[in-house]
């Protein structure tokens, strides 16, 4: 057996590859550089013709660009009428800002727990939250896997909430042959540089309601009435700040991008699933560790390719795993920490462990394998080679 790179042998890879990388091409930078040169480097024709052909690719509606995903979050709590003394549902395994949105706002996230094999939001126990504060749903497309939102939407309806959905994973997904974006009251994108597309920081609200829209635009420009560019075009000084809103904008220059960034997706989507397909296969058969189940129906959008390891079959804990694979040059990482262990929400909302049992043990387990779209076949062959490497040495 090869000596691990953890105990001084030759590492898989001599430079570490990431777990998720933006792709940055001419035509990009091409674009950011035509808007720089031009009249506006923020809230002008680039931002409506974003939100236009985002809206496109994501199921229809309304999109509304704001500065990162968690904004969007941000404003689809405020636009649906969260606030003090609500409660909203959110499952812990997720980033913590699923949660945040709803304190933001003075409402209490109230964490339920997820399905063992998909880390999805598991429905029944979201159903076993619902009191008679509750608001709101957040569904968290865990990894890019779109979650059940028949199921969602039935729940809500029948309950009279509404639903968030958190796609920050999952742009280009589909469930039930219908788009993410589409699927929700609100749905949330970010447009960090790991996300599906990225403008560096950045986020999408998306839905199908016009009122809800015009509040989330409201929202992102300080609660005022009219953006700068409107009242130029009419020649007036005239606005009125008619709620508490945020500087939430996202800039020309960040849209100029999104756009050269969007018309790729396609591509990069075929390439992310085409990666997960090499590692499913590779791994298939191994009794030490299984990928995460894939609902049936459902369009993947591969944000994540994460592994659940079996410590019956292992002599190590995840920690050591990741950590040899790490010393073989395999940016690994953990998605995620459940939100109700930090730290904050321990002390502010008492929550602790016990709380949420499935995703405490699912935490134990996972490890995130890298996925981006300019990974090569021979990244995937390292990857492999490295999980076999480490796995093939600590199996009990
Ligand atoms: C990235 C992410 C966010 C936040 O997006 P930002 O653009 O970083 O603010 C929220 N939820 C999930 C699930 C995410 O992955």
């Amino acid at each position: 057996m090869q000596k691990l790179a953890i105990d001084g042998g030759d590492p898989v890879r001599p430079r570490i590859l990431p777990y998720g990388r933006q792709t940055i091409e001419d035509d990009d930078v091409a674009a950011v550089v035509d808007t720089l040169r031009s009249d506006w480097l923020t809230t002008g024709p680039k931002v409506a013709e974003f939100e236009a052909t985002f809206a496109n690719a994501a199921g229809g509606g309304h999109a509304v660009a704001v500065s990162n995903g968690t904004a969007a979050l941000h404003a689809a709590v405020y636009a649906l009428g969260i606030g003090p003394r609500d409660e909203v549902i959110v499952p812990t395994m997720t980033f913590a800002a699923s949660a945040n949105c709803a304190v933001f706002q003075g409402a209490t996230p109230v964490f339920c727990d997820i399905d063992p094999g998909t880390l999805l939001i598991d429905i029944d126990s979201a159903a076993s939250k619902i009191t008679p504060k509750t608001k709101a749903i957040v569904a968290v497309d865990f990894a890019g896997q779109p979650c059940d939102y028949v199921s969602l939407r039935q729940l809500a309806a029948s309950q009279g909430l509404k639903l968030i959905a958190d796609a920050c994973h999952s742009l280009g997904g589909s469930d039930a042959g219908k788009t993410v974006g589409g699927l929700a009251d609100i749905t949330a994108f970010s447009m960090h540089p790991v996300k599906p597309v990225t403008t560096g920081e950045g986020g999408m609200a998306t839905t199908q309601d016009g009122e809800l829209a015009s509040r989330m635009r409201q929202f992102r420009s300080h609660g005022i009435t009219s953006d700068h560019r409107e009242r130029e075009s009419k020649g007036s000084w005239f606005y009125e700040m008619v709620d508490l809103g945020y500087n939430y904008r996202l800039t020309d220059i960040q849209c100029a991008l999104g756009i050269t960034q969007l018309r790729k997706l396609p591509l990069w989507l075929d390439r992310r699933r085409a990666i997960a397909a090499l590692y499913d296969r590779a791994f298939a058969g191994r009794s030490q560790f299984t990928p995460l189940t894939k609902r049936n129906g459902i369009v993947h959008a591969y944000h994540l390719y994460v592994i659940k390891l079996d410590p019956s079959a292992l002599t190590v804990d995840r920690a050591q795993v990741f950590a040899a694979l790490r010393a073989e040059g395999i940016g690994v990482n953990v998605h995620y920490i459940p939100v109700h262990l930090h730290p904050y929400y321990r002390r502010e909302f008492g929550t602790g462990t016990g709380l949420c049992p499935v995703a405490e043990a699912g935490y134990a387990h996972i490890i995130s394998l890298p996925i981006f779209p300019s990974m090569t076949d021979a990244d995937v062959d390292d990857v492999v080679a490295a999980v076999d490497k480490v796995i093939g040495a600590y199996t009990r």
